[in-house]
């Protein structure tokens, strides 16, 4: 069966889940093979990676490859690539991710295709651009087929996978290290989930109104036990942290479930949610766009929705 390579995301030597999306799609098509980038591997991570379809895991262990930013990783992919001749290689479409795959297409003369959102026989790629607007399927006609494939687009599905780890030796040259990691902090992560991880979301926008407004939305999060999202209006207005901005500049969710308040739905906003399974809209414009593509729509104050809502969460538990 034709090799897949699938560039592992990890953090404290924990596997992320868009590395188990990206080897469900690797499996669905050949034989993956996980690629660990820098120290940290453990017995842990390899059986997790193992349970979702690796066959392989290559351990390229060096701290070199973490010292310096993205362009050691994108080599590590060089060198695999040409002494495995994989059918294709998959990175998450993250902004690492993004620039990894283009390096990487650079460096083995091929092409890339990002923000895929699904993946079928003969590497034809689900792409979703303009803001999410058209959708269109793509296929590398040059050399290895890179992929770079968006974080929730597709349901992790446990396959298991021999798991065997092969030791990966390699040098990193002058040119990788041009720019250099000097220091790494820790994002306070707090009690919520992980945004793209999240099953559930709720997102505040413009019509939050204040970043004080913003503990409304945090309230029905923490009763819900979801992610908090915003809008850009909301993030750049300074109301909540830019990390937390959902759509086309910022982050992919499709959770189970979005709820979006005070939110208009510009196509911007919707190409980072419209994939949730079930989307609820709170805004007191019934004409606002976000309606179209709303399961549920609730036309009112989000001031007096969503506190009631979050009274009516509690009072179920
Ligand atoms: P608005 O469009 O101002 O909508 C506010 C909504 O709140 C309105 O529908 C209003 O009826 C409602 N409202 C007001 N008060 C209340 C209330 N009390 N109760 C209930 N409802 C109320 N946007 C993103 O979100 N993410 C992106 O990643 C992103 N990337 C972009 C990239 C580019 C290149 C560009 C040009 C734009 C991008 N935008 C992005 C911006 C996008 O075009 C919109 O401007 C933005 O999404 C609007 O945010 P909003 O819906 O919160 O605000």
């Amino acid at each position: 069966m034709s090799e897949i390579l699938v560039l592992v995301e990890h953090v404290d030597g924990e596997v992320k889940k868009v590395t188990l999306e990206l080897l469900t799609l690797a499996k669905s098509l050949g034989s993956p093979s996980a690629v660990w980038a820098g120290p940290g591997l453990t017995d842990a991570a390899t059986a997790k990676l193992a349970e979702y379809g690796a066959d392989k895991v290559y351990n390229a262990s060096s701290q070199e490859i973490v010292d310096y930013v993205v362009a050691p990783k994108a080599e590590l992919l060089a060198q695999l690539v040409s002494e495995k001749s994989p059918a294709g290689v998959l990175v998450a479409a993250t902004a690492e991710g993004k620039e990894i795959a283009g390096r990487l297409a650079v460096k083995t003369d091929s092409g890339v295709i990002t923000d895929a959102v699904g993946l079928s026989d003969g590497f034809v790629a689900d792409q979703s651009i303009f803001g999410g607007g058209v959708n269109v399927k793509s296929k590398v006609a040059k050399g290895t087929p890179i992929v770079a494939v968006r974080p929730n687009s597709t349901a992790p599905v446990a396959a298991a996978g021999a798991g065997a780890v092969e030791e990966v030796a390699v040098t990193v040259s002058d040119a990788a290290k041009a720019a250099r990691v000097v220091d790494r902090v820790k994002q306070e992560k707090g009690a919520r989930p992980e945004l793209t991880e999240a099953a559930i979301v709720v997102s505040g926008g413009r019509g939050v109104g204040s970043a004080d407004n913003f503990s409304v939305i945090e309230g029905l999060a923490d009763a819900l036990g979801a992610a908090v999202g915003a809008s850009r209006a909301a993030t750049d207005a300074g109301w909540y942290p830019h990390q937390f901005q959902v759509g086309q500049t910022g982050k992919t969710v499709s959770p189970q479930l979005y709820i979006a308040a005070g939110i208009s739905g510009a196509i911007q906003h919707r190409a980072g949610m419209q994939t949730a399974k079930t989307i609820i809209a709170i805004n007191k414009d019934p004409e606002a766009p976000i309606f179209e593509l709303a399961d549920y729509g609730i036309v009112g104050d989000l001031h007096q929705v969503v506190p009631q809502l979050t009274q009516e969460v509690s009072n179920r538990k």
